[in-house]
């Protein structure tokens, strides 16, 4: 990799002087940094940290436009399942561009919708039965919380709508009003709180007292939940919850029982269980769904990342039969879900995601992510010994390493050493995130596993 002698460890400064840098990386970045404004990005510090422009991809790795390679640790921010440039998905999408294009799903349907939601329901956990398709992780999340505020004003039977959700702390769901109305992290969420919506949050069971069973803080937890719910349950729709890790977080997981617990807690208060599986899902737990380590079916669950392969975006929330049926009525009655985009199903996005979930049967990627979680483990084993690391937390192939703080930015100091030796990983504040694409092979992992060992080792031992 050019410049990767030539780069100095440290937040803020530079990775490679601009001699090492092509006319045509330094005009990009010129004109990036005169009019783009890039997601969770300082961008005080956006120029110094080196802006790296992507090229192309394909398989495990992407090249900026020096020519430089990386493996992508984090799957393009937990998307990526096969690797990049696959050609069944490539395929599928052109396919799908021959025939059509675009339709809306509002008062049309199509078959790549149809048969998502038949494929998809075919991996779900039994008694899910519908599919309300969305773009993005959030806007699943959106849906969802909607769905669930709604069915609880027309439930059978009747009775007042519930205005209220709970959920918990560390919890991250999106970036949209609602779904930043269940969330969790102060760093994030705080400025917006006088925007949002009516929410009862607790504790996190992922965030544990020294020496604390896991299996004694989602008691815990679940005590503090159940006190709430007796105190204004009448008033809670919906119960909110990442199941098994809370992934922004910081790679917070927490015992299976937190997650049948919350299920138990919602039949006795008659709330509905909303269960995240945007980061979790599609493998990414070692299980096609994290709720399947748990023998746990919410009322309503929501995907995406990983849907489309890692290609483009569509999200989608699943719903038991009973949840679909509040919203029966005749037209006059108003019980519709009035919500959706223009892009809802958008066929190409669902010949992605048909071509994805085939690959993934076709070839037990969700098995082969399962042997690259413990894979992990054991390559990390001797991370986790170091003094300059707090702890390694990691369900499936979802991993984060803390690192002690030695300064500003330490996590971010990691990735970009990392950086400087081939890797793209990203941080979230200390906590180094590993999750490679589902299908990555074992030379690709050691390398992985090693640069990251070797980034720690100069930035905080
Ligand atoms: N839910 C969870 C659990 C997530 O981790 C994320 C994204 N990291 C989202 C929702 C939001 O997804 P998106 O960024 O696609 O809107």
């Amino acid at each position: 990799m050019s410049g990767g002698s030539r780069g100095r460890i440290g937040p803020g400064r530079p990775l490679v002087s601009d001699a090492v840098r092509s006319d045509r990386t330094t005009e990009l970045v010129a004109r990036d940094l005169r009019h783009v404004w890039h997601p969770f990005t300082a961008h005080s510090a956006w120029p110094d940290d080196e802006p790296l422009v992507v090229d192309r991809a394909a398989g495990m790795h992407f090249w900026d436009t020096d020519g430089n390679r990386y493996l992508d640790g984090v799957s393009s921010l937990w998307l990526t399942v096969h690797g990049h440039g696959v050609p069944e998905i490539d395929e599928a999408v052109r396919a799908q561009l021959g025939r059509l294009d675009h339709a809306t799903f509002l008062g049309l349907t199509h078959e790549p919708g149809i048969e998502l939601a038949e494929r998809l329901l075919a991996t779900a956990p039994a008694g899910l039965t519908r599919v309300f398709y969305a773009g993005d992780g959030s806007s699943a999340v959106e849906a969802a919380i909607k769905m669930a505020f709604q069915a609880s004003a027309q439930r059978p039977g009747g009775g007042p709508a519930r205005p209220y959700y709970l959920h918990v702390a560390e919890g991250y769901h999106g970036d949209t009003l609602g779904a930043v109305s269940v969330g969790g992290i102060e760093l994030f969420h705080a400025t917006y709180r006088p925007l949002l919506l009516e929410t009862r949050m607790v504790s996190s069971p992922g965030v544990r007292t020294a020496g604390q069973t896991p299996a004694a803080r989602a008691a815990e937890v679940l005590s503090e939940m159940r006190a709430l719910l007796e105190a204004e349950g009448e008033q809670v729709c919906a119960v909110v919850i990442e199941p098994l890790v809370q992934a922004a977080g910081g790679m917070l997981t927490h015992d299976r029982s937190f997650v049948s617990g919350v299920r138990q807690l919602c039949d006795e208060f008659g709330a509905l269980m909303v269960v995240d599986e945007v980061a979790t899902g599609l493998g990414r737990t070692g299980r096609m769904w994290a709720v399947d380590h748990c023998g746990v079916t919410p009322d309503l669950m929501t995907c995406g990342k990983g849907l489309t392969g890692g290609y483009l975006p569509l999200s989608a929330v699943l719903a038991r039969e009973e949840v679909y049926d509040a919203f029966l009525g005749a037209p006059s009655e108003a019980r519709t879900f009035f919500h959706g985009h223009s892009y809802t199903a958008n066929p190409l996005c669902c010949a992605a995601a048909l071509a994805n979930l085939a690959l993934m049967e076709q070839r037990c990627t969700v098995a082969h992510a399962a042997r690259v979680g413990d894979r992990l483990g054991e390559l990390l084993q001797s991370v986790e010994e170091y003094d300059g690391v707090r702890e390694i937390r990691r369900i499936g192939t979802m991993t984060g390493i803390e690192v002690a703080s030695v300064g500003d930015r330490t996590g971010f100091a990691v990735c970009q050493a990392a950086r400087r030796r081939g890797v793209w990983v990203r941080p979230l504040g200390d906590v180094v995130v590993l999750m490679p694409p589902l299908a990555i092979g074992d030379e690709d992992l050691q390398t992985l596993c090693g640069v990251v060992e070797a980034s720690i080792r100069e930035v905080v031992q």
